[in-house]
């Protein structure tokens, strides 16, 4: 192993908890009331669709993030599909997203048979480049009816849907400058970012509607799950609705009025989210002191540097990510290879959206900063469980 990669491997280690053979990406810790509210929700029958603990879940989330209303369902995704849909993206419509992004933001626009097209981001934030942005949609398209169309496709552009990387807050007050120049929807990709902020507000409630995750390997986790969060209350009542089924309310009547979704979050998953909650103060903070350390480590070791949220954010640091310089970039691999051999989980960063065979002929921009980044990029252990 070359002297370069020894140093990585040891810094990494110098910052978690010794004296464990493996060292995780990111697992789940249970250390609050999870035991009391599952007890509760079996003692009580109510495991499924109907029960307290969503909406005591939904009304904590609002808490949390500020957001006026949220709305609890079953999987990231699927609030991220309903977000699409609730700003009325529809067939042959296009939707910008990251090409830097895990395949379910390009995923939940296709389940509006809508098309994915994939914009650049920066190294700042690693989320969507509003400078980059601005020109491009300055080139290729025009405002028609008050809607924008791509100029080269004919197609609608509906949406902008920017993704806070590894938890870390993309510029969303130039982001939201843009969406409204073009008359674009902002739906905000939160699903890695509960605890983040921007200029001291929550992501997620700065666009339109926002979709939360709290799959097994997120900040908190419901076993599965996600929510939607908006400020309008107007489309907090459509998501609630579309997402149970579309059925009127009745003491006794089946009236469902539209074809809606079986995707409401199941009491279960809620409890468990309401527990988790309750932990996310001690979870942020010992994140955020896991990502000091490494940084701390990383000053002294050359060939790398781990990501430091911007200046406008605070960042919940989900995963954190060790970025080698362009010099060292040929070692990712290897480095991949070494540190699990040793224990130490790491893993590059997602295959580029824009590359992945059922979305190479949808339309982009320029992404040579996506591929240069994903090149460069290491995710390494970030769990509250690893934190000494
Ligand atoms: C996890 C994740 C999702 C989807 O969440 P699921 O709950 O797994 O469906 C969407 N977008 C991003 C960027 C994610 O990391």
């Amino acid at each position: 192993m070359s002297n370069t990669l020894k140093q990585i491997i040891d810094g990494l280690k110098s910052c978690l908890v010794p004296g464990r053979d493996f060292y995780p990406l990111h697992t789940p810790v249970f250390s609050g009331r999870e035991w009391d509210f599952l007890k509760d929700c079996l003692d009580s029958t109510f495991v499924s669709s109907v029960g307290e603990y969503v909406n005591q879940f939904e009304q904590k989330l609002s808490e949390f993030s500020g957001a006026k209303h949220a709305v609890a369902v079953v999987n990231g995704t699927a609030a991220l599909q309903v977000c699409l849909k609730l700003a009325d993206v529809s067939d042959s419509d296009e939707v910008l997203i990251p090409s830097f992004s895990f395949v379910a933001t390009a995923n939940a626009v296709s389940y509006s048979n809508a098309v994915p097209h994939f914009i650049d981001i920066n190294e700042q934030t690693l989320g969507i480049d509003p400078d980059k942005l601005g020109d491009y949609l300055a080139n290729i398209s025009e405002i028609r009816n008050g809607d924008c169309y791509n100029k080269f496709t004919d197609r609608k552009i509906k949406a902008l849907v920017p993704m806070h990387t590894f938890g870390h807050p993309a510029d969303l007050d130039r982001l939201n400058d843009i969406a409204k120049q073009f008359n674009l929807t902002l739906i905000e990709d939160a699903a890695e970012s509960l605890g983040s902020y921007y200029k001291n507000k929550h992501t997620g409630t700065i666009g339109k509607l926002s979709a939360l995750s709290f799959n097994g390997n997120k900040i908190i986790t419901t076993g599965g799950g996600g929510a939607i969060l908006t400020n309008d209350s107007d489309l907090a009542h459509k998501a609630k609705h579309i997402t149970t089924t579309a059925k009127v309310s009745h003491p006794w009547k089946y009236i469902h009025d539209e074809i809606g979704f079986n995707y409401r979050m199941p009491n279960l998953n809620a409890a468990l989210g309401c527990a988790q909650l309750e932990q996310m103060d001690s979870f942020l903070a010992k994140k955020r002191a896991l990502a000091e350390s490494f940084m701390a480590a990383f000053e002294s070791i050359p060939g790398a540097v781990i990501f430091k949220e911007s200046n406008f954010s605070r960042s919940n640091y989900w995963l954190n990510v060790l970025i080698l310089n362009s010099d060292s970039s040929h070692l990712r691999d290897e480095l991949i290879e070494a540190s699990n051999a040793e224990g130490v989980m790491t893993r590059p960063a997602w295959n580029l959206l824009h590359r992945l065979k059922m979305f190479e002929s949808c339309p982009r921009m320029d992404l040579s900063i996506s591929e240069d980044l994903e090149r460069r990029i290491i995710n390494i252990p970030s769990g509250v469980g690893v934190v000494p």
